[in-house]
């Protein structure tokens, strides 16, 4: 049996997260899969009301027990600095060395993609984002704060270890996927001492592979390209800063934060899934947040946890529910957030292999 772990957490993610789970739920029942489902209290309420953010044994049964992790959104204007938002998502990013940040950015319809031409464009690529390492680890200091002569450092870590290891993830995904490319995306013309490492371990992880041809980009003209050209790529590998930037360009040009899921990995140990979008407070709580980033999630965790046959079913009911233009507002439609996961839910079930059907 494999032990799925919910955390709806905050604003929309908690209806979003919602059908999610019914999504899942009907997976489950139409492909016969052993899955239990167990819904974890943590967020700006439990915070607000009990000043607790993730206990020891909490942390240590999502890190002991739990198969795969699945995770709305954290985030609530009442709670200063997001504390509980940095101790219980950043807390399980760190704490499981969830290194790989696999977002995978596919255009399912041309009507939601903004760029010129967009019918027959196919946006179809994977960027692989270090997780741990780089800008965001907060490393420096300030000296002389407040005054004219105020000095910040924000240092970017890059390891050996730590850049190995999330190129060899997107050179074994390509891999597995039938990928053709890999494309190294930096800044190594202004910023060589990270570059050269990030470049030479490219280079030397890439011998093992030598099915799959390779590229490497500057972060500056990539950023152009995914707007001119992103149906030349396929896999991109690269550090936390720039992958967070650019994933969320590549987000927008298929359609926007509603559709865009994203899956956190150390690969054959963790893994914690959660839709790219934040708790978006502006329309929480109203019955118009877009669920489809957080099903296609559940789509990815079926994957990791080895049920591909449901994983593709979910997959091909998100496309029949565009297709039926079932859509929120963030999309033009005027479907809610609970029509959309029933839609979905539905079109699972009617996938179901016959011995399931139910
Ligand atoms: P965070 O800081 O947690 O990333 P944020 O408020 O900066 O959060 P989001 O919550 O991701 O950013 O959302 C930005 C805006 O995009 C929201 O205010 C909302 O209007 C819109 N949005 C985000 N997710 C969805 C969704 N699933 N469906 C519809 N609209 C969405």
């Amino acid at each position: 049996m494999s032990r799925i772990a919910i955390i709806p957490g905050d604003g929309i993610g908690v209806e979003v997260t919602r059908e999610a789970a019914r999504v899942l739920e009907a997976a489950r029942d139409a492909f016969g899969l052993d899955l239990s489902l167990e819904t974890y209290d943590m967020g700006a309420e439990r915070y607000l009301r009990d000043g607790v953010t993730i206990t020891e044994d909490e942390f240590r049964t999502l890190s002991d027990d739990a198969d795969a992790i699945l995770l709305g959104a954290l985030g609530d204007p009442r709670v200063p600095g997001q504390v509980h938002a940095r101790d219980i998502l950043l807390g399980l990013r760190f704490r499981l060395d969830l290194y790989v940040n696999y977002r995978p950015c596919v255009l399912l319809d041309p009507r939601f993609c903004p760029l010129r031409e967009a019918e027959g464009r196919t946006i179809d690529l994977d960027i692989f984002r270090e997780n741990t390492e780089g800008l965001y680890v907060n490393a420096g200091g300030v000296l002389r704060e407040g005054t004219p002569h105020e000095v910040a450092t924000q240092e970017m870590i890059n390891t050996r270890h730590g850049v190995e290891r999330i190129v060899r993830a997107a050179f074994e995904h390509a891999q597995r996927h039938g990928r053709g490319r890999v494309t190294l995306v930096d800044k190594a013309n202004a910023m060589p001492i990270a570059g050269g490492l990030w470049r030479r371990t490219f280079t030397e992880v890439a011998e093992a592979f030598p099915g799959i041809e390779t590229d490497t980009m500057y972060v500056d003209a990539m950023a152009m390209d995914l707007v001119r050209r992103p149906e030349r790529y396929q896999v991109i590998v690269t550090s936390n800063l720039f992958g967070d930037i650019l994933s969320d360009l590549a987000a927008e040009i298929t359609g926007g934060l509603g559709l865009a899921p994203s899956a956190n990995v150390h690969p054959c140990r963790h893994a914690l899934f959660e839709p790219v979008h934040g708790s978006a407070p502006d329309i929480a709580g109203q019955g118009k947040a877009n669920p489809i980033g957080a099903v296609r999630c559940v789509a990815l965790l079926l994957e990791h946890l080895g049920h591909g046959a449901a994983a593709a079913a979910v997959d091909a009911a998100v496309r029949r529910t565009v297709a039926d233009g079932v859509l929120t507002p963030d999309l033009g439609g005027a479907a809610s957030t609970e029509q959309v996961g029933a839609h979905v839910a539905d079109a699972v079930r009617g996938a179901a292999p016959a011995a399931n059907a139910v």
